[in-house]
């Protein structure tokens, strides 16, 4: 049919007795259209993450920002399970969430019923504490240099050896001890101003240690206080055991003038106080007075501003650089 023939049909039809019709009839064929299209669209929307969410008993704007945070296979796996988590929403708004820690966060809620406030929950997570050292055990990204993160589950191979390291002044140390450069110019300017400040002489009992030097210290150490072999900072060259010439044993220096003064400022000089006593029982490890870690002036401020551990500067900061909560 030519558009001059259906022209002409359309215009008989309109001009015939039938032409008081097509208004009901147009009307009621667009209204079937029109719930045909809803149907559709109901049909399409309880298939979503949204709508699948709802359903496990959360409110609608709960369950639509899950849905938005969470990839398809955590949503699904979510749903699965198939049961309202009371922590589920409020974990999106944790300081240090990382989504992809999602399933982790529910799970170790349920293991470690000691744990009951949520930034501990996702700290314990992002560090990687919930996972069985051994078998998550993954060795030093050394490409992050001054950021590099050692510790039980990110080992140092044995052959690890920093570039160049430089010797302490022998004031300043009972026997020799290097590290890297970096380190070892921060430490005199911290021991400068703590010198000013507390009329103390801070000391260096031990820096750099090789993989080698290392097994003699974990055979010989009290239990805990020794990382094993590839596990310990020392092998860096970024950390340093300090105490005083006032108070040279470790816990005495701890109570010291001199050793809260450390504590308080090294963070001004790059340095951080790398296993604090505040974090320590939820973190896993013993607290050290004595033990900071170099990590450049930036990174420093950041740990101490924020009341973090490294590790956790480490899983949000530079391993999950674009992770942010909702706030
Ligand atoms: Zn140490």
């Amino acid at each position: 049919m030519t558009l001059q023939g259906a022209k002409q049909l359309i215009k008989q039809w309109t001009d015939s007795d039938h032409r008081w019709i097509t208004v009901p009839v147009t009307i009621a064929a667009l209204f079937v259209l029109f719930v045909l299209f809803k149907s559709c669209q109901g049909i399409a929307y309880s298939f979503t993450n949204e709508c699948r969410i709802y359903r496990l008993g959360y409110p609608i704007d709960q369950a639509r920002t899950l849905a938005a945070v969470l990839s398809d296979e955590q949503a699904d796996s979510f749903v699965v399970r198939g049961e309202y988590d009371s922590i589920a929403y409020p974990l999106l708004s944790e300081r240090y969430f990382i989504a992809k820690n999602f399933d982790r966060y529910l799970a170790y809620h349920k293991i470690d019923t000691t744990l009951t406030a949520l930034n501990d929950i996702v700290a314990v997570v992002n560090v990687g504490h919930d996972l069985d050292r051994e078998a998550s055990a993954v060795p030093c990204d050394i490409s992050k240099g001054q950021l590099m993160l050692v510790n039980g589950r990110h080992y140092l191979d044995e052959n690890y050896k920093p570039d160049s390291l430089v010797a302490f002044q022998r004031t300043y140390c009972y026997e020799e001890q290097r590290a890297l450069g970096a380190v070892v110019q921060a430490f005199l300017t911290m021991q400068q101003e703590c010198k000013k400040q507390t009329d103390a002489h801070l000391m260096v009992n031990s820096a750099y240690r090789s993989y080698k030097q290392q097994i003699g210290t974990y055979k010989r150490n009290e239990k805990g206080y020794a990382a094993r072999p590839g596990g310990s900072e020392h092998q860096t060259g970024l950390a340093i055991d300090v105490t005083s010439l006032q108070h040279p044993m470790r816990w005495s220096f701890d109570t010291s003038k001199e050793g809260v003064w450390m504590r308080e400022h090294c963070h001004e000089y790059g340095f951080i106080l790398r296993y604090p006593k505040k974090h320590a029982q939820v973190m896993g490890y013993n607290y050290e007075p004595w033990h900071l870690r170099y990590v450049g002036k930036e990174t420093a401020k950041r740990v101490h501003d924020e009341d973090i551990t490294f590790d956790e500067y480490y899983a949000y900061y530079i391993e999950n650089p674009h992770a942010k909560a909702l706030r």
